[in-house]
């Protein structure tokens, strides 16, 4: 059991520092990430996923490499354009709906990024819950001039995302009202999406995702938490084992991270990552050791997601 902190890159949920746990098992590395915002109860499906990883490992492949996307945040147009021709993704996620920026700004990012893509690219936009059911509609209509793949979560509520999706053509994905593995199913019966975005931790592992993928009946975009290549491993070994997987992914974020716990990173190449487990570092380890006082927390915090976990106890978990 190893805790680690990596500094950020770019700010993520508000945070500056990336921490969790690194467990080694006998099937290989499985990382327990949860945020900080989450308690034991909900934790228990994070080390579930860090359990699988160590002990059980995941589901055969079904292919060899996941497309995946380029983010583009609420940045002017010409560093947008600037960063999707860098990314050489074919599908580009833009960010719209920020805070202190208006419809302008998002008019001119997806037109940039449109430009950049050329027209054979996808663009989709998120909008992080950011927009009411009428601004929703009319800036989704109005963004769908440069073609949207699909809107992500553009209202906070599965209420207002039913209601927006029946007034637009453009897809609606979920994924904020996606946090727990009984959630999807709720965005399905509520009429409220036409994509799901799911996470391996949050829902419990490869295995239980698969499980939620197959009962919601949606196509499914696999995203990360934002993790190191051993986090990332179990959300490339998802969108490897999914009988179907019709969009571009979000697990290209290895980027946001400034440093990694692998040789041999999980990052993207040409807008693909390859599915393979990466070989944890030790020197990296080190390096990215969590001080005592960090490491005391953390392992406490483990300990308090076994608690709730069912099945046998992950090794090196202890009260
Ligand atoms: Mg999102």
């Amino acid at each position: 059991m190893r805790v680690f902190a990596i500094p950020m890159r770019t700010r993520f949920r508000g945070v500056t520092r990336r921490e969790g746990v690194l467990f080694q098992g006998p099937a290989g590395w499985g990382e327990f990430s949860p945020f900080a915002d989450y308690g034991p109860a909900e934790c228990a499906r994070w080390l579930a996923a860090a359990r699988e990883a160590a002990h059980e490992g995941w589901p055969a492949p079904v292919r060899d490499r996941i497309p995946v996307n380029v983010t583009i945040p609420a940045v002017g147009p010409d560093r947008a354009f600037e960063m999707t021709k860098a990314s050489g993704c074919r599908t580009a996620k833009v960010k719209v709906a920020e805070r202190g920026q208006d419809d302008a700004d998002d008019f001119a990012r997806v037109e940039a990024v449109r430009d950049a893509i050329g027209p054979d690219g996808r663009v989709r936009i998120d909008v992080n819950g950011g927009w009411d059911v009428d601004h929703a509609a009319r800036m989704i209509r109005s963004l769908d001039r440069w073609e949207l793949e699909y809107a992500e979560q553009p209202c906070a509520t599965l209420d207002e995302l039913a209601r927006v999706r029946r007034m637009v053509d453009v897809p609606i994905a979920a994924d904020e009202s996606i946090r727990r593995a009984e959630d999807p199913l709720k965005v399905r019966a509520a009429g409220a999406a036409d994509v799901a975005v799911l996470k391996v931790q949050p829902l419990g592992g490869v295995r239980a995702a698969l499980e939620v993928a197959e009962a919601c009946g949606l196509p499914v975009v696999v995203s990360s938490a934002v993790e190191t290549s051993v986090g990332l491993a179990a959300g490339v070994a998802l969108a490897a084992a999914l009988p179907e997987l019709p969009y571009a992914c979000g697990l290209g974020t290895l980027s946001l991270m400034d440093g990694d716990v692998v040789r041999d990173p999980l990052a993207e190449r040409d807008g693909e990552i390859e599915v393979r487990r990466p070989v944890v570092d030790e020197e990296a380890l080190r390096r990215f050791a969590a001080p005592p006082d960090l490491e005391e927390a953390w392992r406490r915090r483990a300990a308090d997601a076994q608690a709730f976990l069912p099945g046998p106890p992950m090794v090196g978990v202890d009260r």
